[in-house]
């Protein structure tokens, strides 16, 4: 039976290491392929385009939307986040797991379009953590931290669309925890409905 890849979304709250867990996790197994992003944000020290995004300006993420070049796109704290469409239906097609690293608005867009999308959340220990983290970064200025600790309060009130929440603790640990609930996720029945249907028509004809 050819393996099918699957859309596994990772949201959280900005700064609870969604970035750094993705990254560790494409590392350590050979089975995921992570989408790069569309953003109108401005690079931060050390991104680079094609990289961590495709960096565009307002223009030409309205022209990306008007192709329908993106599977689904959001507006995040002033600037528009998108996924490109290309990338992702190609890798799914050659049976790799896609990773989007995306907010919950397009998490919901995407579990709309793809029924057997799996939505993982990525949770820090605690709120006091969460703020240790964005102030360890060092990226962003301490407005912008208040805004996206005030942003994550919100998003907090939408977890419950998510299937699986992850701690991010320990970070390996928490990049096994997650690459197990990935392997668990191909094994339930919805998501493997060819097959299932391919043994009820062999038993028939065994009848
Ligand atoms: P996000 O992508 O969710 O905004 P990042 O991956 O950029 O978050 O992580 C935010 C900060 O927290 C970074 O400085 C990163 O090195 C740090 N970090 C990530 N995971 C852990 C962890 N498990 N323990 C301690 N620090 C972590
Ligand atoms: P950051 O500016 O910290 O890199 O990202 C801000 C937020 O945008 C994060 O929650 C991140 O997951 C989300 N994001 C990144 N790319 C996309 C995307 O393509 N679509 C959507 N909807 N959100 C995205």
């Amino acid at each position: 039976m050819r393996r099918k890849g699957i859309l596994i979304v990772v949201s959280g709250f900005s700064g609870a290491g969604k970035g750094t867990l993705v990254k560790r996790l494409v590392e350590r197994y050979d089975n995921y392929a992570l989408s790069v992003s569309a953003t109108t944000r401005k690079p931060r020290p050390g991104e680079e385009d094609g990289r961590e995004y495709f960096f565009l300006q307002r223009e030409q993420f309205e022209q990306k939307i008007a192709e329908n070049g993106l599977i689904e796109y959001a507006c995040y704290c002033d600037n528009y986040y998108g996924t490109p469409r290309a990338y992702v239906e190609r890798q799914l097609s050659e049976g790799m797991d896609v990773i989007l690293e995306i907010e919950i608005q397009g998490a919901l867009k995407i579990k709309e379009q793809y029924s057997d999308a799996l939505l993982l959340f990525v949770m820090p220990p605690s709120a006091a953590e969460l703020r240790r983290r964005l102030v360890g970064r060092g990226t962003e200025s301490e407005e912008v931290i208040d805004k996206r600790m005030r942003r994550a309060a919100e998003e907090a009130q939408g977890i419950e669309a998510y299937e699986y929440i992850v701690v991010n603790d320990d970070l390996e640990t928490c990049v096994g925890q997650l690459h197990e609930i990935i392997l668990a996720a191909h094994n339930t029945p919805a998501r493997n409905r060819e097959f299932i249907e391919n043994i009820r028509t062999e038993l028939e004809g065994e009848k």
